[in-house]
């Protein structure tokens, strides 16, 4: 069974550049929940960590720099399938590539400047899930 919960972050693009209200009235209108939210600035080692997965590609170490270059907001959302039905409503990773109503389109400016980040599968969302909240975070 598909699970219902994915994680997202408006990265430090999106966020310095106003949109954080827009983003998120395009999410709830999109049917999905909001379980928990905040607004926080990764250091670099929790950057380093959150993406650790990348850490043998070409781009890990200008990503981290990027993703603790400024705020985000880091949100727990709840749908039926919202892995893939969220990572449909961001589009891909290439903004110039995403459908025009889709966030990354909307808010993205480059490949790494995507505005927004989508959990890729039900065990990751878990695990980025318990990075950001405890259990009386969430609701
Ligand atoms: P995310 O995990 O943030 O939701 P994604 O799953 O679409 O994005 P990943 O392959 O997991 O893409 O890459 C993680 C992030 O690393 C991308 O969202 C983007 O910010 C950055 N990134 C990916 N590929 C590149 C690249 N070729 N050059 C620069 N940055 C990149
Ligand atoms: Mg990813």
């Amino acid at each position: 069974m598909q699970g219902n919960k994915t994680l997202t972050m408006i990265k430090p693009d999106a966020v310095q550049k106003g949109f954080t209200g827009k983003i998120l009235e395009q999410i709830t209108g999109a049917g999905f929940r909001i379980t928990a939210m905040k607004m926080l600035h990764l250091s670099i080692p929790r950057a380093e960590l959150f993406y650790a997965v990348h850490r043998d590609r070409p781009f890990y170490s200008e990503l981290v720099q990027f993703m603790a270059s400024g705020p985000i907001v880091a949100a727990i959302l709840e749908k039926n399938n919202a892995v893939a039905d969220f990572r449909a409503l961001i589009g891909p990773t290439d903004p110039a590539k995403a459908s025009s109503d889709s966030i990354r389109a909307r808010f993205g400016s480059s490949v790494q400047n995507n505005a927004i980040h989508g959990s890729d599968s039900d065990e990751n969302a878990k695990m980025e899930c318990d990075f950001f909240f405890n259990q009386l975070e969430r609701f």
